[in-house]
């Protein structure tokens, strides 16, 4: 029996099918007896769209207390659809915010960083044989204000889950088919390596991974495996690591 923090973006819980779809590549895992704790992103577009709104009642530097308010609620969505999906597999679940997650962070609003993790509650879940579903991407300061972790964050919150628990593997799940010079959405020029280790990636400020969690990987020598997963649900191994330099996709 092993631990596992699996960790689901945004295209990956975009509609009720994808959800679906994850929800059995989550059970699987419980099924042969191991405890899960899953972390995702809000569905799809939902953060940009949510970006979008606070846009149309404040267009220039809206108040960063209340975009994390506002962009915090795109993961609670998705962390609730999970759970229920899990459920209605027939399997026990339950979806934790950050904060009941026991996530602290500083009060740097929209790109806070996490000061401590309390545990506490996501072991009771697992200890009560639920398969624990976490909201990515955010935490509470002294507060009890509401932060997000910057764009991508949820990457971290896996991570850092994963490092406190001493989790048996981390594996992120992306839609992102490879590590690239640049992002291949924005730069048409951008090219995908061959092979690439943690120091790189983090060298040259790639993003296949949130930059925070891949310094944590690293630190934590955790036993990270990044996926593809395609709109169909097909999946490919991207990256392995268990230690620094050894990373290869
Ligand atoms: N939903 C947040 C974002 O789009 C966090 C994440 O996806 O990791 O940046
Ligand atoms: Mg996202």
């Amino acid at each position: 029996m092993a631990l596992i923090v699996k960790k689901f973006g945004g295209s990956s819980v975009a509609n009720a099918e994808r959800v679906m779809n994850v929800a059995r590549i989550v059970t699987e895992d419980y099924k042969k007896g191991n405890d899960v704790v899953v972390v995702v992103s809000a569905q799809g577009d939902t953060t940009d769209d949510l970006i979008a709104k606070a846009e149309e009642i404040y267009p220039s530097n809206p108040p960063k207390r209340e975009m994390d308010m506002l962009l915090s609620s795109g993961e609670q969505i998705s962390i609730a659809l999970l759970a229920m999906a899990i459920q209605k597999l027939g399997f026990p679940s339950v979806s934790l915010l950050g904060w009941q997650a026991g996530f602290s962070t500083d009060s740097k609003h929209t790109l806070a960083r996490i000061k401590k993790i309390n545990s506490d509650r996501i072991r009771n879940e697992l200890d009560k044989k639920n398969i624990v579903v976490v909201a990515g991407f955010q935490g509470l300061n002294k507060y009890d204000d509401i932060t997000t972790l910057g764009r991508g964050g949820s990457d971290t919150t896996a991570v850092a889950i994963a490092a406190t628990l001493g989790a048996d593997l981390c594996q992120i799940y992306t839609d992102v088919d490879g590590v690239y010079t640049a992002d291949p959405e924005k730069d048409p020029t951008a090219t995908k390596f061959e092979k690439i280790t943690y120091d790189e990636i983090y060298n040259k400020g790639l993003k296949v991974m949130d930059l925070t969690a891949t310094t944590m990987c690293k630190e934590n020598h955790l036993p990270i495996v990044v996926f593809n997963m395609d709109v169909e649900g097909n999946l490919k191994k991207l990256m392995e690591g268990q230690q620094i330099g050894t990373i290869v996709y």
